[in-house]
């Protein structure tokens, strides 16, 4: 049966390969969608966003792989988009600007109001753990809150189809800076998903923290998972593939965990919509087009 995935990463970012290397990849594994979403252009220096002078060739490529591959797999057209109050772009406006078919909004830099730095949570856990003496004067509650408190206001202001990788602030954590049970973190995560359910946001469970093991557990945790089970919080899955031969990597394993914990639905993006499919342990099953 097969998989579909909206979460990938073209060495129009910081992935491996160009975008049809992942199309050949997704017809060999019988994927009837995929969807492309390199990291949006951010207004600093860095190695891994989008540059904005290569964007019209992104999106012109990948129009051309829709239009070759036509018939054979639907291909789609998504961004990454960063979220940094007063910093990044505005959603709506770089969807409509650049065509976007949807967009799937993350929170990788963490902004503390009060000094305006930012906090870098997916770099070398160096960063991320300096950063708390830096920015927030040593206090990771704090840290963790503006993180959260950023994705809420996220969700919020510019509604984005998918939340990715909802608690990435835990990627740096191993178990010796906090515990997931403690509870000003449960607090933060439960208003985070008061947020989703109000706005109807799609969240990815994205496997890449697992398969990569750069985090002990894929993004959101098992018992998150639940808590948006009980509060029926639709999902998609991600690989936030950075590698054509990723691009189902840890579908079956977290299947069988969505499976068990009561999931029988995740959503894909297929005949140019959102709409619901059924789970099972190695696949989904297409809806009925029309
Ligand atoms: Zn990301
Ligand atoms: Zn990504």
């Amino acid at each position: 049966m097969p998989w579909t995935n909206y979460h990938t990463h073209s060495h129009f970012s910081d992935g491996s390969s160009a975008p049809e290397d992942y199309v050949i990849s997704a017809m060999e594994k019988g994927f009837p969608a995929l969807g492309f979403s390199e990291h949006s252009p951010v207004p600093f220096e860095n190695s891994w966003s989008c540059q904005p002078d290569s964007a019209p060739e992104y999106l012109a490529e990948i129009q051309r792989l829709k239009e070759t591959y036509a018939g054979r797999i639907q291909i789609y057209m998504g961004l990454e988009q960063d979220y940094i109050p007063f910093v990044t772009r505005d959603f709506d406006e770089l969807t409509k600007e650049c065509g976007l078919e949807y967009c799937i909004g993350s929170v990788h830099f963490a902004r503390n109001p009060k000094n305006q730095k930012l906090w870098f949570i997916d770099g070398p856990r160096s960063v991320f753990i300096d950063g708390i003496a830096d920015i927030f004067g040593g206090n990771l509650e704090e840290g963790i809150f503006m993180y959260y408190n950023q994705i809420n206001l996220m969700i919020h202001s510019q509604k984005p189809d998918v939340i990715g990788h909802l608690d990435k602030v835990k990627m740096h954590n191993k178990g010796d800076l906090f515990q997931e049970t403690d509870e000003f973190y449960r607090k933060a995560v439960f208003r985070t998903l008061d947020v989703v359910k109000r706005e109807h946001s799609i969240v990815e469970v994205n496997t890449r923290g697992w398969y990569t093991g750069k985090a002990e557990d894929w993004y959101p945790s098992d018992w998150i998972l639940e808590e948006m089970f009980q509060r029926k919080i639709p999902i998609t899955l991600s690989s936030d593939a950075h590698d054509p031969s990723n691009l189902d990597s840890g579908f079956p394993e977290v299947a069988r965990v969505l499976l068990d914990i009561g999931y029988r639905e995740v959503r894909i993006f297929y005949d140019r919509k959102w709409q619901p499919a059924e789970l099972t342990g190695d696949g989904i099953i297409l809806p009925q087009s029309g």
